[in-house]
């Protein structure tokens, strides 16, 4: 597969050319003046690209915000309260909900980066890996959530257990207000 440096930056940065019988030709591929053997031979990537996205699961706050900007709908994001703070991030963001299911559709993404600007945490990114290979569409559905079905099923009961809990108090209250009026 033959690939020049024009593939990767849009054809906006103008190329000096160099004739084929310079003896610097085969040593200008950072400058796009020539084909190279991919993927043997990458071109380098711009610090600013949009590539594959990657999410620091420990760093989500599962918040929701990547999913509701994204244009074409492709992050699904479950989420399952806790029944206290389950945590910090690294930027000190306290956790009270778990990612039961946080998945990345990438051949639906369209690249536009704006889930990564809203991330109150930083932690949804793009990274600069382009090439990924897969025989099935399915495969380039990203799953970052880190719990099993049992923790997920876990977690769940945990929470309903709780409001269980709170809702009988609050009637509990009620009653004995009421007997005491
Ligand atoms: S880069 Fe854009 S299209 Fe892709 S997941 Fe983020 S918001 Fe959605
Ligand atoms: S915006 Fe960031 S913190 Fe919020 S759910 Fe998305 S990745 Fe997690």
């Amino acid at each position: 597969m033959l690939l020049t440096l024009r593939h990767f930056f849009g054809g906006k940065s103008k190329r000096e050319i160099v004739p084929v019988k310079a003896e610097n030709y085969f040593e200008s591929i950072e400058k796009g003046t020539n084909t190279i053997q991919y993927p043997k031979q990458k071109l380098p990537v711009p610090e600013v690209g949009r590539y594959q996205l990657e999410v620091e699961i420990d760093d989500c706050i599962v918040c929701d915000l990547c999913a509701k900007i994204c244009p074409v709908d492709c992050i699904d994001i479950e989420s399952i309260k806790a029944t206290q703070a389950i945590g910090q991030t690294s930027d000190g963001s306290t956790k009270r909900l778990y990612a039961a299911k946080f998945d990345i559709d990438m051949a639906k993404c369209l690249y536009c980066g704006l889930c990564t600007v809203v991330c109150p945490t930083e932690c949804i990114t793009m990274t600069n890996q382009y090439d990924r290979t897969v025989y099935k569409l399915g495969d380039l559905t990203y799953s970052f959530s880190d719990m099993s079905p049992e923790l997920v099923a876990e977690k769940k009961e945990e929470f309903e257990k709780q409001q269980a809990e709170r809702l009988a108090a609050k009637q509990a209250a009620l009653k004995s207000k009421e007997g005491g009026a």
